[in-house]
């Protein structure tokens, strides 16, 4: 241990890591200092006084992570054995809902060690790697596994740089080998998943609390537009709670044929319901045109994203986003107002909203409030690992 390479943390920084601030960045450490992927090294102060024992790793939010603020702890099998089971013990509800068989089971830095997430999907479990450095502790990780949980197979997705090769078969990790779709469960809804085809896995499971107050609070009665749909993942939510019809309108080809297999999983015949590949913002201007509007409207834009005629970033273009939704809301209607960017938090997200309604001269009520559910683990010394921010604002009718 002693051949530990030791770092030095610049001086501004080193409150925030005795407070257990997990990232390490550029800013954080002496540049000179050994950069190896899945490299572990000590973080010490000016008088070589122990910090933190973390890891190199380069993702696209830093280069690194804290493993541990004890001295003593050493990062081995044993180590994320600890951290497994701790965090299992967690969602022991979860586990025990055989109404849902979808939810994370270990969340990042949320869960101790940053780069790293594991999802369980009706007895699979889905790694995911953000870093080459986390990915090199994959021996040790899949042995702890093996120790904490009981598992039919393991899949993975390597979410870094491979020198820009995606290798397919790289899914498969050990196991019985699935056979996809997987229908999985929430709430007793039925999600077709796929866990061998790249990125889409076909449900963001970080939205389950949102899905659920959906379907079960404000689409009984109600026509509901789902922009940014993806699966239709809200479309099938909104059906189940009575909506008389949803629509469904994403950009990808794919949105199609894989919106129609969510809502056929659920017995919901998706020929009552609408389903449009098309550009959002020019679904906006048709709905404007032809004066239709929505009870509910839902907007799941992703942080970026350009199509032909748009670039659309949420920390800006989000107050424009809500005013075409604005003008397509039926009065006293529901926006349902979405974002995953992480670079900025609430209360910009709801000064958004609140210039969106003033400049459009429409009152309005925040009705409910989300950010990540439980098993999205989030810790306090970290807080721009709360991504997630969901509103449901009335829109109300001037009398
Ligand atoms: N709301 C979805 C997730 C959205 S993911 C869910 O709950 O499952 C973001 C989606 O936005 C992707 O499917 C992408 O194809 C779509 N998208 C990005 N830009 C778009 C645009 N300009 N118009 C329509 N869809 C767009």
């Amino acid at each position: 241990m002693n051949k530990e390479n030791s770092c030095l943390v610049a001086s501004s920084f080193i409150k925030k890591y005795k407070a257990g601030y997990p990232l390490i960045t550029d800013e954080t450490i002496q540049a000179n200092s050994l950069r190896e992927e899945g490299m572990v090294f000590r973080l010490v102060d000016e008088s070589n006084e122990f910090i933190a024992r973390a890891y190199y790793g380069k993702q696209n939010k830093g280069i690194g992570w804290v493993l541990t603020y004890d001295e003593q702890e050493v990062i081995d099998e044993a180590y994320f054995i600890r951290k497994f089971q701790a965090a299992f013990q967690q969602r022991k509800s979860l586990f025990r809902d055989l109404e849902t068989t979808a939810f994370r089971l270990f969340h990042a830095e949320g869960d101790g060690i940053g780069g790293l997430t594991i999802d369980y999907f009706a007895g699979f479990l889905l790694i995911n790697w953000y870093s080459q450095g986390i990915y090199s502790f994959k021996k040790p990780i899949l042995k702890a596994l093996e120790e904490t949980i009981e598992y039919r197979g393991i899949y993975q997705k390597k979410r870094f740089d491979q020198g820009g090769k995606y290798v397919e078969e790289d899914d498969y990790v050990v196991g019985e080998r699935g056979a996809f779709p997987l229908i999985v469960k929430e709430n007793g809804v039925q999600y077709a998943v796929y866990l061998n085809e790249g990125a889409m896995v076909g449900v963001f499971l970080d939205q389950r609390d949102v899905r659920r107050t959906l379907r079960d609070h404000y689409t009984d009665g109600k026509t509901v537009l789902n922009t940014f749909s993806y699966t239709g993942a809200f479309s099938v939510a909104a059906a189940l709670g009575g909506a008389t019809k949803t629509t469904s309108v994403d950009l990808a080809n794919r949105s199609l044929r894989k919106t129609i297999e969510q809502f056929s999983v659920n017995g919901l015949d998706y020929e009552a319901h609408d389903i449009i590949v098309e550009d959002v913002f020019h679904y906006f201007k048709y709905a404007v045109k032809k004066e239709l509007t929505f009870d509910v409207v839902i907007l799941d834009p992703p942080s970026f994203a350009r199509s032909k005629k748009h670039t659309f970033r949420a920390g800006k273009d989000y107050p424009s986003l809500l005013k075409q939704a604005i003008a397509i809301t039926a009065d006293d209607g529901l926006i349902v107002a979405s974002t995953n960017c992480a670079q900025f938090q609430m209360k910009r997200f709801k000064a958004f909203i609140d210039q969106a309604f003033k400049e459009t001269g429409v009152t309005y009520q925040i009705v409910e409030e989300f950010s990540l559910p439980q098993d999205f683990k989030t810790t306090k010394s970290f807080k721009d690992g709360n991504y997630l921010k969901v509103v449901f604002i009335r829109k109300q009718t001037l009398k």
